[in-house]
């Protein structure tokens, strides 16, 4: 998850020293979190993210939306989590559907042969 700041930045830039990974720059006066360095203050000491722990705005630094396939992705992941974390899923999957399939292929052979 990656942040970024917004038009209600008042310019105080408490933010800039804080952040862990360098990822808040100030370019030609304005104020941006690079996507590729921010990582959300994950895997650091930090529990919450320190460019909006520290921001005295309420809204000059904010989480930014993802695009849609990457909303996509993350849904998929879950789903595919969800699926491939219970016991045997595929085996069972693949059993069931086997045996269904043999049973069609037997009523077909059965039906020509009548
Ligand atoms: S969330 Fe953390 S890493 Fe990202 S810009 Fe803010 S302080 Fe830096
Ligand atoms: S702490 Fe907030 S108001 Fe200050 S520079 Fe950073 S984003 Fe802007």
């Amino acid at each position: 998850m990656t942040y970024k700041i917004t038009n209600k930045c008042i310019a105080c830039d408490l933010c800039v020293p804080v952040c862990p990974t360098g990822a808040i720059t100030i370019i030609d006066g304005q104020r941006s979190i690079d996507s590729k360095l921010c990582n959300g203050c994950n895997d650091t000491i930090y529990t919450v993210p320190q460019c909006i722990a520290g921001c005295p705005t309420c809204d000059g630094c904010v989480k930014a939306n993802k695009d849609y396939w990457e909303c996509w992705f993350d849904t998929y992941k879950k789903c595919i989590a969800k699926l491939t974390n219970k016991d045997n899923y595929w085996e069972k999957w693949f059993a069931c559907y086997s045996q269904k399939y043999s049973q069609e292929l037997e009523k077909k052979r059965s039906s020509k042969v009548a």
